[in-house]
């Protein structure tokens, strides 16, 4: 088998330690020479400044090409030109191109309702590849999980050029969003997202909000070993690095690592399966 595409995701820190474990955790990860390096961004722009300060620092760090995200709801469409003519000036070649949330107070969505609205305006401001998101379990908004294929295959069409999924704990539910999608003649990559368990019921309570199941048997393990981190950092590595080993067989073209900005977790990972 083929080493797999990895790349890794980073969030712009808010002081000075997380700063400091920003570039340990990058100058670790680098080892996995990771195709790029991702950077989220605040709903609503609320992280503008600290996205923008961990890209320049990516890409003056020189070991990873740095892929920002872009949110668009609540935005202007001035707002994302001027970002986006912004990072074309940084060379940036790649973008992922989110919907996100609104910020709790504010009401207005503005310009962009929709990730495939942001897509097709990138696609048509030209120079970028687009990537985007996927969810194999579901986005937990969906109106139901055919409305969800439908408006992932219209923005798909918008101009998106890999997928990247959400997090999720139960490899068939990618299979069948791939096999799904590849009905539809979709045929862009589908990368498979990679949430490492590092604290369980942080795990647990990202998962209530963004609609990732934890299978009933890795509750029941991880609520087993509840008092003994050691065996639930040992438990967290095999079951995730073994759903990766099995979607890489299945050819999935690579693999993205919500890193939460921690390198241990995602290393061990790449360990187990030899990266
Ligand atoms: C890879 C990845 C990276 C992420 N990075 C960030 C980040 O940096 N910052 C951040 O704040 N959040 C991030 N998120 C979370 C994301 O912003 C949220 O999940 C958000 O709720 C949806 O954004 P989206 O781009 O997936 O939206 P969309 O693709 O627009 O979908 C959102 C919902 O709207 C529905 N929908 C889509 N099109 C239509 C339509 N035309 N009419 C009606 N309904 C429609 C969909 O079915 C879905 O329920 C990320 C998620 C992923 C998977």
């Amino acid at each position: 088998m083929a080493a797999p595409e990895i790349s890794v995701e980073f969030f712009p820190p808010k002081n000075a330690a997380g700063e400091e474990r920003l570039r340990e955790s990058v100058a670790a990860l680098a080892a996995l020479r990771p195709a790029y390096a991702s950077v989220t961004y605040g709903a609503g722009g609320s992280t503008q400044e600290r996205t923008l300060a961990t890209v320049r620092f990516l890409q003056e760090q020189g070991d990873y090409e740095a892929v920002p995200h872009l949110t668009c709801i609540g935005s202007t469409e001035s707002g994302i030109r001027e970002l986006l003519q912004r990072y074309r000036d940084w060379g940036i070649r790649r973008i992922v191109a989110l919907r996100g949330d609104l910020p709790d107070g504010m009401e207005n969505p503005g310009f962009f309702r929709h990730a495939s609205d942001l897509v097709a305006f990138i696609r048509a401001f030209g120079g970028f590849e687009i990537l985007a998101s996927a969810y194999p379990d579901v986005h937990p908004q969906a109106i139901s999980a055919k409305h969800d294929l439908d408006y992932l295959v219209a923005k798909v069409k918008a101009g998106v050029d890999t997928l990247v999924t959400q997090y999720f704990y139960n490899p068939d539910a990618y299979l069948q969003l791939r096999d799904a999608l590849a009905r539809r003649g979709v045929q862009v990559p589908i990368v498979v997202g990679i949430m490492p368990i590092q604290n369980y019921q942080q795990i647990v309570r990202f998962s209530a909000q963004c609609g990732a199941e934890i299978p009933r048997y890795m509750q029941l393990l991880f609520e087993a070993y509840a008092d003994d981190p050691a065996s639930q950092n040992a438990l967290a590595t095999e079951i995730v690095a073994r759903q990766c080993a099995l979607l890489l067989r299945e050819g999935a073209p690579g693999l993205h690592f919500y890193t939460l900005n921690q390198a241990e977790p995602t290393l061990a990972i790449a360990q187990c399966l030899g990266i």
